[in-house]
């Protein structure tokens, strides 16, 4: 029988018959796992007061042989992101973020890169005020970490540099992005350059640091439209916690928001644009 123990974290939770319960986790070393934990419901021996979504466990499973379902022998708290389940914008973004995790990554395909990105977030959204461009980095920096990035500053087909001088540009989310204006067809929607500019800045920077962005709540909301096309297209599935987020949050709580600006973000011209990867949390 296999043995492992790794962190984990709890994605979502199920009732089962007697007093078991199944456990969706996110482990650092097994990526994604389901496991039966026997008797949860009762022993608080084992699991005491462990499974709750969010938490960050020190975890025990086994593989037992011939069983289609991993079991969770024993869980210690090592983190509980409390303050993730005490505020509505926190814990909709955080949801927002677990169905990503949870629907994105495949059983059994352990990334602990992504593992630790994953806590690095919850350990932002437990301390950060939240707003939509919150939850939207969030999304495009989680996605950008499974393979799923929009060109946002070279041409999605030729490579050509896109300068935020060059005002509204085509985007394709076919194409997998912005489309210069030698390979545009003249039929896709135009944003400005400038606003896509800042996107590939925000997947860049710290999320604590987003503010420096100075998008206001128009240039957030017409990102957001932007971004869901191109992930419908590429991913092909809506996220169910989406409309729970924009629910939640109203454009009210958008950092720097400024009366009167519209979509191109105050210091455009200069992001740049270095070989970094989306690493930084
Ligand atoms: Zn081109």
């Amino acid at each position: 029988m296999l043995e492992f123990r790794t962190r984990a974290l709890v994605l979502r939770t199920f009732d089962l018959a007697e007093s078991d319960r199944l456990v969706h986790l996110y482990t650092e070393d097994l990526g994604r796992v389901s496991a039966i934990a026997k008797g949860a419901r009762r022993s608080q021996r084992r699991f005491p007061g462990t499974l709750e979504i969010f938490n960050l466990l020190d975890a025990q499973l086994v593989d037992p042989p011939h069983a289609s379902i991993m079991r969770l022998e024993s869980a210690c708290l090592e983190r509980p992101f409390e303050r993730l389940v005490n505020d509505l914008g926190r814990y909709a973004i955080a949801c927002y973020f677990i169905e990503i995790l949870g629907r994105f990554t495949g059983e059994h395909e352990a990334d602990p890169e992504l593992f630790r990105f994953a806590v690095g977030v919850l350990d932002v959204l437990a301390e950060e005020v939240p707003d939509r461009l919150l939850a939207l980095l969030v999304l495009t920096k989680t996605l950008a970490h499974l393979g799923y990035r929009p060109q946002l500053i070279a041409c999605a087909i030729c490579g050509a540099s896109i300068s935020a001088a060059a005002g509204r540009v085509e985007f394709s989310a076919r194409q997998g992005g912005v489309v210069c204006g030698s390979c545009g067809t003249g039929e896709e929607a135009a944003v400005p350059a400038a606003l896509l500019r800042a996107l590939e800045e925000g997947i860049r920077m710290p999320l604590r640091e987003r503010a420096r962005l100075a998008l206001a709540p128009p240039a957030v909301r017409r990102a957001e439209l932007l971004l869901e096309r191109f992930f419908r297209y590429h991913v092909g599935i809506e996220l169910r916690s989406s409309a729970f987020v924009h629910a939640t949050l109203g454009f009210e709580q958008v950092d720097a928001a400024r009366p009167g600006e519209d979509t191109a973000p105050a210091r455009d011209a200069m992001v740049a644009c270095g070989p970094e990867p989306a690493g930084r949390i």
